[in-house]
């Protein structure tokens, strides 16, 4: 078996919120870290605090909406690494702001889902030849509860729709993937204290990312194509 200390995971929106303290969980459990973001500065500044650390994080820049972006980062991955263990999608923006479904305009719906859905589509196809190199890949996209059926909330239209995909993204992944043994799922940090959830959200940025390291460490191909909030399998 294959323990952390040899794997390799890849985050994207590394520079804050949940996504450095994933890079900040997975470090602690052994693993390479590559820490993603679409600013080098940004992302830089955040490999320079974890690394004080840890000298297993390392910096690579990637727009979630620039297929450019993603086909170089790709390429570059494939000269410096052998394999990427584990993938997650953590990138995202939530930019209603009043709008609500009667008067979201399709910019926005599209501005949206290209960061959110569409941009983790890319990144799969083009990181999966590093995937299936690895014993038991894993691929994780952070959704939300607002893109399960029964949370989708007409005051954050755009949002609500482009995570509602993205979970519909990890159904069709997951079944496209499971003969290759990549194993893919969609899991909600629940309301946490970042740029995005607001200093009222009642829990840290380590709690929303327990989840997305628990399932980087131990998701099994047998819970693939599912939604998890706080360990546990959640309906869609
Ligand atoms: P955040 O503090 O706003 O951070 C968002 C991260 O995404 C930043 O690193 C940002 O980079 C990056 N990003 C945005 N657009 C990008 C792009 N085009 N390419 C690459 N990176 C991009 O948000 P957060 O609260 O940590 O949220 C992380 C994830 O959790 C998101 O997917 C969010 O939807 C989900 N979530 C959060 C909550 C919550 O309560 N906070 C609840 C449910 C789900 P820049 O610094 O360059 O902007």
């Amino acid at each position: 078996m294959t323990s952390s200390s040899d794997k390799t995971a890849l985050v994207t929106g590394g520079n804050r919120g949940i996504g450095f303290a994933i890079c900040q969980g997975l470090l602690e459990k052994g693993f390479h870290v590559i820490l993603t973001a679409r600013s080098s500065e940004k992302g830089q500044a955040a490999v320079a605090q974890l690394s004080t650390e840890s000298n297993r994080v390392s910096f690579l820049q990637l727009d979630m909406n620039s297929d450019a972006s993603i086909e170089k980062a790709a390429v570059q991955l494939g000269e410096d690494i052998p394999k990427l263990d584990v993938l997650v999608n953590n990138a995202g923006i939530y930019p209603d702001k009043g709008a609500t479904i009667l008067s979201v305009s399709r910019q926005l719906l599209i501005r949206t889902a290209n960061t959110n859905s569409f941009g983790p589509v890319k990144l799969i196809q083009e990181l999966l030849p590093l995937l299936e190199k690895a014993n038991t890949p894993r691929i994780i996209n952070v959704s939300s509860g607002n893109g399960q059926l029964d949370g989708l909330s007409t005051n954050v239209p755009s949002y609500s729709l482009s995570k509602l995909a993205l979970n519909g993204i990890t159904i069709l992944m997951a079944d496209a993937l499971r003969s290759q043994g990549v194993a893919v799922f969609a899991m909600c940090p629940g309301w946490v204290r970042t740029d995005m959830g607001g200093q009222s959200a009642p829990r840290s940025p380590e709690q929303g990312a327990d989840t997305a390291i628990w399932l980087a460490t131990e998701g099994t191909l047998a819970d693939s194509g599912k939604f998890f909030r706080d360990r546990q399998v959640q309906p869609f």
